[in-house]
């Protein structure tokens, strides 16, 4: 049974027991039964069909085409995890055989990768999907074998329901344990602060606001046993226009990057916020066109009333920084709709004011202009800890400063070359996180197979009898996995 509507502290302690015992006992499960549970998770989505559709673009003002391109992206994920677990390597298995005759013996090692307990999520109200109650980390963290606790967005309560109704239907489906998953309806700051300090909770997952992420972090930090909290947060991605590129394509980089800046009305934690060029002839190229672009885009509808009063108050900030301009026409968001606009600085401006290097989430963008490269650099470290970076250059550029690649990588966790962020692809090689503030653990992933590897831990087994170990570190490899054995991969 799902609880669906929480209204008291001492309730979220009986969700957090209940997951736990549930945890107790679907860390169980065999990859195949958990396989097929997300597969059948993916299958209850979209038999919910047109209704869920509905139902969320009443609630996001989100359009049709992109909704169904998330659900999507949604089931597919759940299938990618499922078909991870049937492949097996995920859990890392390696075998050290004991070496008797070496002084002193060497015991037998056995390492794997095991779940790390119930995991509360909290829906992002950007993805009501791919990243809410059974996105990307309720797949991963149930692929990997932890019971799961969302904390649905208000933004989407009913989306929320709908996607909970089918984890349910799969779990009786699947007979999976009850409260394998559950879902917490109840909007408040006390709650969500409730279950991550719950004794129980043993990580979270987080996509939104870096006030909000960083709150959670410092829950997690005081509790009497700290836990990891896998914050998402706000991100400027920095984009470098490099001079050589610009002159030979001012034009076509100006009306791919008004594009990427409006893209679903400018709501992606990859929205490129910050543009960073050198004064110039093709500078002044590439503003023309920007500025005629994105004048002809239209008013939309945000989200919900909430962020757009936000980006209508965070716009206003960055315009009345000492410095600012507008390059486009400067016509302020109504009390419905959030009308794009690319602000302006120079750069010696923008290094004095701490304010502009905050997120403006919608459909914005500051162009930063400078004298020369090296105020590009500064600019450009100034504000690192990003999830992406991107740099719009050619062969000549690079020949010429080689150094930008290496300092990319510490800026950012995705460096992309001569394209634009938004647009996240679901692979393998995917890096969707960054330096802190972009996440609070740059080591990980959100998005792609190796957002499962923040909700493990390793454990060795030392001189433990055949019989006793997990099947994916006995001697006869019953699952058939790929193992790093003696030192040697893939035995
Ligand atoms: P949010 O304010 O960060 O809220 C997301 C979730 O976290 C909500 O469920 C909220 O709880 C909870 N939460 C936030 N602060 C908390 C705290 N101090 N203690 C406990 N729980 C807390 O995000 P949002 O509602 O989606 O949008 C607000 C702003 O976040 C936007 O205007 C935008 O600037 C930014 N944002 C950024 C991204 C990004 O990817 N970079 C994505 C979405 C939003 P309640 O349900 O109780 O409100």
């Amino acid at each position: 049974m799902l609880l669906s509507s929480i209204t008291s502290l001492p309730e979220i302690d009986l969700v957090m027991e209940q997951s736990m015992l549930a945890f107790l006992e679907y860390k169980k499960t065999n990859p195949k039964e958990r396989a097929a549970f997300l597969e059948r998770i993916a299958l209850e989505i979209e038999t919910l069909s047109e209704e869920l559709i509905r139902t969320t673009q009443a609630e996001t003002n989100l359009p049709e085409a992109r909704l169904l391109g998330e659900r999507g992206r949604t089931t597919m994920q759940l299938r990618m995890f499922a078909a991870m677990l049937l492949e097996g390597s995920w859990v890392e298995a390696s075998v050290d055989h004991a070496i008797l005759e070496r002084v002193p013996a060497k015991p037998d090692i056995r390492k794997m990768l095991v779940p790390i307990g119930p995991v509360v999520v909290f829906g992002a109200s950007n993805f009501p999907y791919a990243y809410s109650t059974a996105g990307g980390d309720t797949a991963s963290a149930l692929a990997a074998g932890n019971t799961v606790v969302v904390k649905a967005h208000p933004a989407h309560l009913k989306t929320s329901q709908l996607i909970a109704s089918a984890i349910e239907k799969a779990i009786a489906f699947c007979n999976m344990p009850t409260y394998t998953f559950q879902h917490v309806t109840e909007s408040s700051f006390e709650i969500g602060k409730a279950l991550v300090q719950q004794s129980n909770t043993s990580a979270v997952g987080f996509t939104g606001s870096f006030s909000g992420g960083r709150a959670l972090f410092d829950y997690a930090a005081v509790r009497p046993r700290p836990i990891p909290v896998f914050s998402e947060m706000g991100s400027t991605n920095p984009v470098l226009l490099l001079p050589n590129a610009l002159e030979l394509n001012a034009e076509t980089i100006a009306s791919q990057y008004a594009g990427s800046i409006t893209l679903g009305v400018g709501q992606f934690c990859t929205n490129p916020g910050l543009l960073i060029g050198i004064k110039s002839a093709s500078l002044d190229r590439f503003k023309s066109t920007l500025a005629t672009a994105i004048n002809q885009i239209p008013a939309a509808k945000m989200l919900h009333q909430g962020i757009l009063s936000a980006y209508q108050k965070n716009r206003s900030i960055a315009l009345s920084t000492k410095g600012v301009n507008s390059l486009t026409n400067d016509i302020a968001s109504n009390k419905i709709d959030a009308t794009p606009i690319i602000a302006m600085v120079s750069g010696a401006d923008f290094l004095a004011n701490e304010n502009l290097k905050e997120e403006v989430f919608g459909p914005y963008a500051l162009l930063i202009e400078c004298t020369n490269i090296e105020e590009v650099k500064q600019v450009w470290k100034s504000v690192s800890g990003q999830l992406t970076t991107s740099l719009m250059g050619t062969d000549k550029d690079f020949e010429l400063h080689p150094e930008l690649i290496e300092m990319a990588s510490s800026i950012a966790g995705r460096v992309l070359l001569n394209g634009v962020p938004t647009g996240v692809d679901v692979c393998a090689s995917m890096v969707h996180g960054g330096p802190y503030p972009a996440s609070t653990d740059s080591r990980f992933t959100a998005v792609g197979i190796n957002a499962v590897k923040r909700w493990v831990r390793p454990v060795c087994y030392q001189n433990c009898p055949d019989h006793l170990l997990p099947d994916a570190l006995k001697e006869s490899n019953p699952l058939q996995i790929k193992r790093m054995v003696d030192g040697n991969p893939y035995q």
